[in-house]
């Protein structure tokens, strides 16, 4: 038995930042300020404020993915990220920082292009694609199998 991975989510209700252990059945960790269940199988929006906390504070890699509302890619990247986030849900997480609202963590992070994917491991930078990538490139970025349904 190894204990369950933490990580560091803002909850998407009140805003609070929880330290939460990943339940690989399935279970959502509750917001320890909101009580409401935290959608840790989902994208999660991530913002200036926030996102090095859970880049941080989390024992398993992050995909952070780079956006903006009009970046019409971007789009076309969503489904993927969610397939994602549900499927790998409890071995990592996917978090979603709007490069408009914070403009901060994208000039940090030297962000030139959206979609912009970085991945992160222990705090650390481990890989980054800018572009839209295809379901098994995505697994190729990562270094996971994943099944795509078609
Ligand atoms: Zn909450």
């Amino acid at each position: 038995m190894t204990a369950s991975p933490q990580a560091t989510i803002p909850c998407p209700f009140c805003l609070t930042v929880n330290k939460v252990g990943l339940d690989p059945s399935g279970v959502r960790p509750a917001c320890g300020e909101c009580g409401r269940p935290l959608p840790v199988d989902r994208p999660i929006k991530v913002t200036d404020q926030d996102m090095e906390a859970t880049i941080r504070g989390s024992d398993v890699p992050v995909v952070v993915d780079f956006y903006a509302d009009w970046c019409q890619p971007c789009r076309m990247m969503a489904p993927m990220l969610d397939q994602l986030a549900s499927d790998l849900h409890g071995e990592l997480l996917v978090a979603k920082l709007d490069t408009d609202s914070n403009p901060t963590m994208a000039v940090k992070y030297g962000i030139r292009g959206i979609p912009t994917l970085i991945v992160f491991k222990d705090g650390q930078e481990w890989k980054r694609h800018t572009g839209v990538l295809p379901p098994d490139r995505l697994a190729e970025l990562l270094e996971i199998e994943v099944e795509v349904e078609e």
